[in-house]
């Protein structure tokens, strides 16, 4: 791949990761391999200044203000701090800073994960509570701010001033909260850092009033003091909570014995950590050193490498998937690692665990690096006990107990039994599953609810369920509102498109993708039942493994008996090709700015992606078309600066229809 494809990927997936870490709370990969992967994008751009462009997430601060909230603009930025990830990189930052200070001492404090504050204090009233959001304009979450405790509403003076502090979320209250969640069926937070964003990003303060957060301030910009210590001790005094495991260090050799001392302590805090922030202690030297668009020249932020933690594995047991697969799963200790609570992780197949020599009873490391899924990394052998129990693949099925088949060529053994019930249950979760056929209230629980009490012992059971209606509404723990809810929401589920159909059937190896493709080939369900293992092969993007269990399962007399009842229940066996050829949006990259009255950002992207076109987040010189709501960013008067073409919402309607 050549350097500017590198640079383009790189800007594409950072761009995905921070929408769904700063816009949804919703991490889709660890903090270190975002921060990897940005390093790896500065180190190109400045290989390559020619291929940095101004909407390049290097130039970023944060991510985007939530339109549900009013925007608040700083009067002064909320800048971000640069990282280092090793001892070498904070040698450089002291040489650096010694340069231009060669008297700077520093003040260390902790790294507090969560997400920055502002609080605007009028005549010592507090007035507004903002998030960062971009670094120029954030959120006003006042109503929100509120709700925390530890947040004066009243100073001890009646003080007009602003501060700046980190918003957290307490471990305890973090385990509280997903416990909750998990009873409720809800998506669980990833960690604290997440959770707490997401409940300071909540319209109705009830429910952050809930969350029990807390806020640690650091930041006085009105402060009238010569150094950060000063600053933090005269916070203090005036009745903010300010954390006190601060250290000044006089030299980057004492910085690097805090690090380590608080890298121990850092598990038996109350509070999540990722890191130290290192800051020059005297105030006057910050204007000297100076700062760069995005980060002060005399504070830098030490981020921990990714935490591994040992715990005592107490059990292996066995899950039986849709496939049939048979899943080892360790239980161990509970730990927390990287901010969230683990108690089990994959241990893959029988062959993972040999080659890792692990046994029950064995200290484990445990981790989570590059992947949000914990991992078993190796056991601890020279802590080893006499109780250690030598690990022994099961040749029977932990739920039917028939004979386990490992297939030649490969590591998984399996059940095959096809009344075995847990393969069974967990066919039906991934059916309804929001990915596959994406019925809402059919959730793990519900479905194991429904299967257990003898309503749904198939997929096609899932449209009988109407049929008993009076029975269903007695159930314990259900009620005639939620099952009027599931019962619609299983009839509209009805008309989805093939390809959820066809993923849904759990086919193996036949994931979402390759359904889409080959349901575009194929066009509708017979064509599928018919088609040859060399016509699939055809495709191209269909490789021969999928197009094998493609053509079994179709010849499998079970499976055709199932997919002739889900069309006599009324199922849609058509695929509907949703992307118009050459519409007027066909290959234009598409850019929206404010609010669309007529329609969400959601379903402007699906009605662009239909006709052929992409919608992006940012302006860039390859932007088509920007596309104007109500109250617009940045971007419009970027895309003005660039001469890009710009649509009014009228205009795009238009464009809509007539395509
Ligand atoms: P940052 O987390 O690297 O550091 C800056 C922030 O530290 C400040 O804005 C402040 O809120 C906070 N902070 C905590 N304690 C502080 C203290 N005592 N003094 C000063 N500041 C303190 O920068 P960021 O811009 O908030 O976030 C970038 C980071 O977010 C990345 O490095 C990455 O780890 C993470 N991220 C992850 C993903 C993902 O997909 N996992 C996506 C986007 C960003």
């Amino acid at each position: 791949m050549n350097v500017l494809s590198r640079i383009n990927e790189l800007k594409e997936i950072l761009n995905e990761a921070s929408v769904a870490y700063y816009v949804n709370d919703n991490p889709i990969m660890e903090d270190y391999e975002y921060d990897r992967l940005m390093n790896e994008l500065i180190m190109l751009e400045n290989e390559n200044p020619e291929y940095k462009t101004f909407d390049s997430p290097t130039n970023r601060i944060g991510g985007e203000v939530l339109s549900k909230f009013e925007k608040v603009t700083h009067s002064v930025k909320m800048a971000s701090l640069s990282d280092a990830f090793s001892l070498d990189e904070l040698r450089d930052f002291d040489k650096r800073v010694k340069n231009v200070a060669p008297t700077a001492t520093y003040l260390c404090e902790l790294k507090i994960d969560g997400l920055s504050v502002s609080l605007k204090y009028e005549n010592g009233i507090l007035v507004q509570g903002a998030t960062r959001g971009n670094g120029i304009v954030g959120e006003n979450i006042t109503h929100n701010v509120k709700t925390i405790k530890s947040i004066p509403l009243k100073l001890k003076e009646p003080l007009t001033i602003e501060v700046r502090g980190e918003i957290y979320m307490p471990k305890k209250s973090f385990i509280e909260l997903n416990l909750e969640r998990e009873e409720n069926e809800e998506e669980l937070f990833a960690n604290c850092r997440n959770a707490a964003a997401g409940s300071v990003r909540q319209l109705d303060s009830k429910i952050a009033a809930k969350r029990n957060l807390d806020a640690f301030l650091y930041y006085n910009l009105s402060q009238n003091v010569k150094t950060q210590e000063e600053a933090l001790i005269s916070m203090k005094e005036l009745g903010f909570k300010v954390n006190t495991l601060y250290r000044h260090c006089n030299t980057i050799e004492d910085v690097f014995s805090y690090i380590e001392e608080m890298g121990r302590k850092r598990p038996d805090l109350p509070y999540d950590i990722d890191g130290i922030v290192i800051k020059v202690n005297e105030i006057d030297l910050h204007d000297i050193i100076g700062e760069t668009v995005k980060y002060p020249k005399w504070a830098i932020a030490y981020k921990f490498p990714p935490e591994e933690v040992s715990t005592k594995l107490i059990d292996i047991f066995y899950q039986v998937g849709r496939t049939g697969v048979i899943t080892p799963v360790a239980s161990f200790k509970p730990v927390f690692v990287q901010g969230s609570l683990i108690s089990k992780a994959t241990l893959h197949n029988e062959d993972y665990i040999i080659s890792k020599d692990i046994h029950i009873n064995d200290t484990v490391i445990i981790r989570k690096a590059g992947d949000v899924i914990p991992e078993v990394v190796r056991p601890i052998t020279q802590e080893r006990g006499n109780d250690i129990i030598p690990f022994k693949m099961i040749t029977n099925c932990p739920c039917c107990n028939s004979k386990l088949v490992r297939k030649i060529n490969e590591a998984d053994y399996y059940c095959v039994n096809p009344l075995c019930e847990e393969k069974i249950i967990n066919s039906l979760i991934h059916f309804s599953s929001k990915p596959a056929y994406n019925i809402d209230s059919l959730g793990d629980k519900m479905c194991e609810l429904l299967y257990n009490e003898g309503f749904i012992k198939s997929i096609a059971d899932i449209f009988r369920l109407k049929d008993h209606y009076e029975e269903l509404i007695v159930l314990p723990g259900l009620g005639k509102k939620s099952i009027d809810n599931l019962l619609s929401a299983i009839e509209s589920s009805k008309s989805n498109n093939l390809d959820c159909l066809l993923f849904g059937l759990g086919i193996r190896h036949c994931g979402s993708k390759v359904s889409k493709i080959i349901c575009k080939k194929f066009m509708n369900i017979d064509n599928i039942i018919n088609a040859k293992y060399e016509d699939i092969i055809s495709i191209g993007d269909v490789g021969e493994v999928i197009a094998k269990e493609l053509v079994n399962y179709m010849n499998n007399e079970e499976n055709i008996k199932l997919i002739n009842e889900l069309k006599e229940l009324g199922l849609n066996m058509e695929y509907r090709s949703l992307e118009v050829k050459d519409s007027y949006f066909s290959n234009k990259k598409c850019v929206l700015t404010g609010t669309l009255a007529s329609m969400g950002r959601s379903e402007a992207k699906s009605i662009i992606e239909r006709l052929g076109g992409a919608l992006s987040d940012s302006v860039s010189k390859k932007t088509d078309i920007l596309i104007l709501g109500d109250n617009p960013g940045s971007k419009y008067d970027k895309a003005k600066a660039l001469g890009i073409y710009i649509m009014d919402e009228a205009e795009f309607l238009e464009k809509i229809k007539e395509n």
